[in-house]
């Protein structure tokens, strides 16, 4: 194993995007590009700019470190154009190393890696493969940055969180590993409106509704943003499948705007919402039939909550196919013809200011700045998963001092996994599915 890679094994790094797959897996390849992944893509949230503002020289580092290790002579990072005080000073970073600067529009999904990866290479992962398939290694910068941390021994125990919306001081900051989203919270001073609040976990887009702020910040968390518990998006998360299905059956007219707005179909890929929504209205073979458009589906929510001119939930549909097909094991072959774009896939790229105003989030749009200052918490409770694979094995018991980056989950013998760390000094409280460690 390269030497880094056992480093990176040790520190329990893992995609901190939200994905969660073991990065040293991810960097066991042979490829011969390298992408950096900063197109930060979901509205209102700023923790990788933040990061590579306050941390370009990590950023750099990790890039290098990892090309290295996979052999990979091409080193781009992928960035919004707008973020041009940040590009300024990556090109005085870069300068003479030939790593490349991507610029990318303003648009969701920038931040997917199959449209990052074709955007900034011209190539297409194949169906159902990954970025390695095609020579390509995506790492979100934050996960490069815990790259540089682990190549000194530093585990991961911290992570990179913005909290906003509907809060008094919308900020970005880096707390413990297993901190409560309650504490986080208090530190961005509370809601900012009456009545009852709910939280996106995640992102507008992507992020799934919390209903227990005891719950605590894990290695893939990226951001939490407060809304009034009316608010548009809380209620569209919070209609049932029955009823998304009993809806849906009847009110779709196959407008098709679901699928032409679709970055995966747009990508070229077989992937076709408003087909899906035909699979609502049976059950059985025509089900599972209409249920195979969904199979390319990467749930970015973009036909649901910006496309649909009904407020239907198409993507919603396209969780429960692909549910189905795999509850049901059904084989999936995808078309015989070669992948390309869409001759307009460069022309219907939904702009972050566009689906702001769309989600109803204009004015909650406010810059979350980089804070030093953190969260001291009185207990952490992290999870033995965090990550893609089997949860790490507890090496700690009930009763024993731990300290900061020390050890407390393994991974277990012969699995795909990541290591966890203690995210603070205290007394272990609880082992079972989580640790728990209690301030000293
Ligand atoms: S956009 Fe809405 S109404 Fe049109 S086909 Fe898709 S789900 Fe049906
Ligand atoms: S959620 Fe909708 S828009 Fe996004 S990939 Fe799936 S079908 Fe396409």
């Amino acid at each position: 194993m390269h030497p880094l890679i056992e480093k990176v094994k040790n520190a329990g790094v893992v995609g901190a995007g939200g994905a969660g797959f073991p990065a040293h897996t991810k960097y066991a390849a042979t490829v011969d590009t390298i992408l950096a992944n900063g197109a930060e893509c979901e509205p209102l949230l700023y923790k990788d700019k933040e990061l590579m503002r306050v941390f370009p020289e990590e950023v750099k580092k990790g890039i290098e470190l990892v090309a290295g290790a996979v052999g990979a002579q091409r080193r781009i990072l992928g960035i919004k154009a707008k973020n041009k005080e940040i590009i300024g000073q990556f090109r005085g970073l870069f300068g003479g190393t030939g790593i490349e600067i991507f610029e990318m529009g303003d648009y969701y999904p920038a931040g997917d890696e199959y449209v990052l990866v074709y955007e900034a290479t011209g190539r297409l992962i194949p169906y159902g493969g990954y970025p390695v398939n095609i020579g390509c290694v995506v790492s979100n910068v934050e996960t490069l940055l815990n790259v540089t941390l682990a190549n000194l021994g530093v585990p991961v125990t911290e992570k990179f969180i913005t909290v906003t919306g509907a809060v008094k001081k919308p900020v970005t900051l880096k707390v413990p590993i297993g901190t409560p989203i309650s504490d986080l919270l208090t530190f961005a001073g509370g809601p900012s409106v009456s009545g009852d609040v709910a939280v996106l976990d995640g992102g507008a887009m992507m992020g799934k509704l919390v209903t227990d702020l005891s719950l605590p910040v894990t290695k893939t968390s990226g951001g939490y943003i407060v809304l009034p518990a009316n608010h548009y998006l809380i209620r569209r998360r919070n209609q049932s499948i029955p009823e998304m299905k009993r809806i849906g059956q009847s009110a779709c007219d196959q407008c098709t705007y679901c699928t032409e707005f679709c970055p995966r179909y747009l990508l070229g890929y077989e992937i076709e919402p408003h087909k899906v929504m035909r699979s609502l209205g049976f059950a059985g073979e025509k089900d599972d039939y209409w249920g195979r458009f969904a199979v390319n589906c990467c749930e970015c929510n973009l036909c649901s909550l910006f496309a649909c001119p009904e407020e239907l939930d198409p993507k919603q549909a396209c969780v429960r196919s692909k549910t189905n097909i795999r509850l049901k094991n059904l084989a999936y072959s995808p078309p015989d013809r070669p992948l390309k774009a869409h001759p307009m896939q460069a022309h219907r790229k939904i702009s972050i200011s566009r689906l702001t105003r769309k989600l109803g989030l204009v004015q909650y749009d406010v810059h979350a700045d980089y804070v030093e200052e953190s969260i001291k918490p009185s207990k952490v409770t992290i999870p033995l998963k965090q990550h893609l694979g089997a949860p790490a094995e507890p090496v700690v018991k009930v009763g024993e001092s731990v300290t900061i980056g020390q050890l407390i989950g393994k991974i277990p013998e012969g699995a795909l996994g990541a290591a966890i760390h203690a995210s603070i000094n205290g007394i272990v409280t609880k082992v079972g599915n989580d640790i728990t460690i209690e301030a000293q």
